[in-house]
């Protein structure tokens, strides 16, 4: 950059801020650096300061005393008690990163399901037994209060739920970054369900106030809004181009921390939260037209408002890219924010700042990041561009085609005119690129394109998201390769070095220590605690295997976390189940790629042959099932209402004589979640090959010492390979044998017709048995099985069932089982989150952890 340049960029920088009201523009005044000493016992561990600080925030922030606090009270009251010993740990991490200058991975991700924080909070810095020490003294139980907590939902499910899951993880390895998100006031609605039916609650999980979030509003930025453009040649005689905008709406961050499992790093997940940028039209106000003066307010703060509650599947709606735009924009301000306070060139952008897109919500950052740079910085556009794809790497979450994110040109048009010239030219100088390597393969190119053409054009985020990045992952090995070989195929052909697997993890820390602390006390009893950072050494437990004592531990263990669960579902829905019957279990979204189907018609299955034979011989088994339904998709819909129609006859059957019992559990959410995994002696992961890109929960499950009945699917596959195929359920068709059916034509109804017992479990649910007076409720189901069969139930039926009948085996001999069981928990060790993360700042991200000082 010549000095002329760089003084046009710096004269530039100044008006970013002049947007901001003049009592926000204080902060970037530079204070002075003085540090007040904070008096020791204000954080102290000990139990005797911890009970003072608790009653003290009690009073002096909840304005209550034990006599009148609610049990809200007093989980606030705790949670500020353990901020206050983060917030030391948290201010030094931001210090030390600010002073070193560090390289910051900053992770984009339109959803975080983080889970409740309390827990994890006590646990990372170390003060659970503590805090359960002084509350017995006041008379509380810890986990009482920790059940007061609202989770924050904000995300659908296992995109979210990785996306924390890494940020752990980040902190734990000490690795400097930043999560940017959204912070949607209402997060995943709360499923109840009434008569069988799925029914939709709003979630106001900010109604009673968040203990965790720091406002600030201080970094609040401006992100506009439609408009149009006004090209002009500059004084310099450069070619330019201004987006006149037609309004605009403010962001404020609100900050969490994320604490490291005892460590000093506390990272920062930083959520935008949208408002009007004048607070009403005075104008109108003054007229008396009240309502109207406040509609533009409304208007902008309703793009933070509600998540989309849509998994794996995409809705073209303009709010939603308004969400996505204002959160990226947002966030790339802030970083551009924070590093012009350190740098007066771009020259170290690269060196000190890389971004990784959660799927393609956040892509449209990728055109974000040019505008600011060409429009904005005076960057001329090849530079810009080398900037842009040397700071992002994309990460894909789904081979479904139905998910892949498309905006109509002219939706994205009105409301980002200028982005649209952009992605323009991105796409012209790329689709040149290809052409001088492919020559004149139209249809390649086509496919290549940014712009899907056709009478009605849209822009493909995943396009966008492979040109503009220089890293592009799948998240299980088998979705990487069907990547390469499928979805992004020309991509990969042009670009092969881009691509890499970094197969998905969770971290131990929720997933083990706290949601199964028994299983966590006997790893640390004969291991120590380091296996809570190195997942790796629970391998050494095999050691144990033939310890009589350990085994005897490990299958008391599961006992009582089947019996919590068998009281939970007596308290929540009324009915009673065996603890000690096969747990078998399905949690995840309705979804029916993922069949949930097809374990109910293994259940009415396995009825039917007990109406037919009642004395076969067969393991007791206790279904279970929990999952929400995106509120539009109606089959997944009925698949509910159809789980509980079944379980209501069967549960209530004097035949079955309580060998069958089938349980729904209501609003499956992280909490739910953590008292799931542990109790499970069977985890369903039987999604039809070829479609679930990773799968987290069929992790979670194994690390609790499930077994998996699973096909060869996501990362099932690794699974088993870590594990060993002797101690994995394994059937149904391969990913290729899917495509190989399809392609020669699948037809679902010799199967119905060959197959005896499948035809009668269809004709059963078909007659109506199952809905009494309502014959056809379960017809669509019945006809989508029939006429199509898109997830080809049908295909892996039989080998589904004779599977289970070697699951019933392994079941009775209890011996073998915990053997396996034992075996799939220890080798694990892969899929902690952990290992993702060490994988991803090696390969994609090139960084490291940052040691943080308490006394620096
Ligand atoms: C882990 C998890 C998921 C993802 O489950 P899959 O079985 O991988 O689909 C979804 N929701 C919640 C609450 C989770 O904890």
């Amino acid at each position: 950059m010549t000095l002329s340049e760089y003084q046009a960029t710096w004269k530039k920088r100044p008006e970013k801020h002049a947007a901001l009201p003049t009592d926000l523009k204080k902060h970037v005044l530079r204070t002075p650096q003085v540090r007040v000493q904070v008096e020791d016992d204000r954080t102290g561990m000990d139990t005797e300061t911890l009970k003072r600080a608790f009653l003290d925030n009690l009073y002096y922030i909840q304005a209550k005393d034990l006599q009148n606090a609610t049990p809200y009270d007093l989980y606030m009251a705790l949670s500020w008690t353990v901020r206050d010993r983060l917030l030391q740990r948290w201010i030094h991490t931001q210090e030390t990163y600010l002073k070193q200058d560090v390289r910051s991975v900053c992770y984009f991700s339109a959803e975080y399901l983080p889970g409740r924080q309390l827990g994890n909070a006590l646990v990372n810095v170390g003060l659970y037994e503590p805090a359960r020490t002084f509350l017995r003294e006041l008379g509380f139980e810890l986990v009482d209060l920790m059940e007061q907590e609202n989770e924050p939902g904000l995300g659908n499910g296992g995109l979210g739920r990785l996306a924390a899951c890494f940020m752990d993880s980040l902190a734990t390895l000490g690795v400097p970054a930043i999560g940017y998100g959204i912070r949607y006031e209402f997060g995943i609605f709360a499923q109840t369900i009434q008569g069988g039916w799925q029914f939709e609650q709003p979630d106001r999980w900010l109604r009673y106030g968040n203990p965790w979030e720091i406002p600030r509003p201080e970094y609040l930025v401006e992100v506009k809004f439609g408009g149009h453009t006004e090209a002009y040649t500059d004084p310099q005689g450069r070619y330019r181009v201004s987006w006149v905008h037609e309004r605009s709406v403010l962001g404020t961050p609100y900050d969490t921390p994320v604490p490291g499992y005892r460590t000093n790093t506390v990272n920062t997940l930083r959520l935008w939260s949208a408002r009007a940028t004048e607070d009403f039209d005075f104008q109108v106000f003054n007229s008396g037209d009240f309502a109207r003066a406040v509609a533009g307010k409304t208007y902008s703060e309703n793009i933070t408002k509600v998540l989309y509650p849509n998994d794996n599947t995409y809705q073209g709606k303009e709010l939603r890219l308004e969400q996505q735009y204002f959160f990226v924009s947002c966030s790339l301000q802030d970083i551009l924010r924070r590093y012009w306070d350190h740098h007066v060139d771009l020259d170290s952008f690269t060196d000190k700042v890389t971004i990784q897109i959660n799927d393609t919500h956040p892509a449209i950052g990728i055109a974000e990041l040019m505008r600011l740079l060409v429009d904005e910085y005076l960057i001329e556009w090849d530079r810009a561009w080398q900037i842009t794809q040397k700071v992002f790497a994309y990460t894909n979450h789904t081979l479904l085609s139905e998910a892949l994110e498309r905006w109509p040109v002219s939706l994205f048009g009105r409301l980002l005119p200028r982005h649209l010239e952009i992605i323009y030219e991105i796409n012209e100088r790329f689709l040149h690129l290809a052409r001088s390597r492919f020559g004149n393969d139209e249809a390649r190119i086509a496919r290549l394109s940014l712009i899907q053409e056709g009478s009605e054009k849209y822009v493909r985020m995943a396009n966008l998201a492979c040109v503009g990045s220089h890293a592009i992952n799948g998240v299980a090995k088998l979705h990487t390769e069907l990547l390469e070989q499928d979805v992004l195929a020309d991509f990969y052909a042009l670009t092969p070095e881009k691509f890499s697997n970094k197969t998905n993890g969770v971290t131990p820390r929720r997933f083990v220590l706290l949601s199964n602390p028994k299983l966590a006390l006997l790893y640390t009893e004969r291991l120590g605690q380091e296996w809570i950072r190195d997942l790796a050494l629970l391998r050494k437990l095999e050691d144990h295997l033939h310890d009589a004592d350990f085994r005897a531990s490990w299958k008391q263990i599961k006992a009582d976390n089947k019996h919590d669960l068998a009281e939970y579902i007596l308290h929540f829905n009324g009915i009673e189940v065996a603890p000690d019957s096969l747990f078998d279990i399905q949690v995840k979204r309705v979804h029916e790629y993922k069949r949930q189907l097809l374990m109910l018609l293994y259940v009415i299955t396995l009825y039917h042959r007990l109406k037919q034979n009642p004395a076969m011989a067969l393991q007791p088994r206790t279904f279970i099932f929990a999952g929400k339904a995106a509120p539009g998709y109606t089959m997944a819909k009925l698949i509910i209402k159809c789980i509980h129609s079944v379980a209501a006859i069967i549960n209530a059957d004097p035949d079955v004589g309580g060998r069958l019992k089938v349980v729904f559990l209501a609003n499956f959410n992280v909490s739910l979640a953590q008292r799931i995994y542990p109790a499970a002696d069977l985890s369903e992961q039987i999604s039809t090959a070829g479609k679930e890109a990773s799968g987290t929960g069929n992790m979670k499950f194994a690390m609790g010492g499930a077994l998996t009945i699973g096909t060869l699917d996501g990362a099932n596959i690794e699974i088993r390979e870590q594990v060993g195929p002797e101690n994995f359920f394994l059937f149904g068709l391969t990913a290729q044998q899917v495509y190989a059916l399809k392609a020669r034509g699948y037809h679902p109804n010799d199967y119905y017709q060959t197959n005896t017992e499948l035809r009668s479990v269809i004709d059963l649910v078909a007659s109506g048995h199952f809905s009494p007076g309502r014959p056809d409720l379960f017809r669509p189901l019945v006809d989508a099985l029939m006429a199509r069969d898109e997830y080809l139930l049908f295909a892996d039926y039989q080998v589904y069932l004779d599977c289970q009948q070697q699951v019933d085996a392994a079941f009775a001999d209890s011996e073998r089982w915990t053997t396996m069981s034992i075996l799939n928990a220890v080798r694990m060790g892969y899929f902690s989150s952990d290992r993702s993360m060490g994988e991803y700042c090696r390969d994609i991200w090139k960084t490291g952890p940052v040691a943080v000082e308490l006394n620096g």
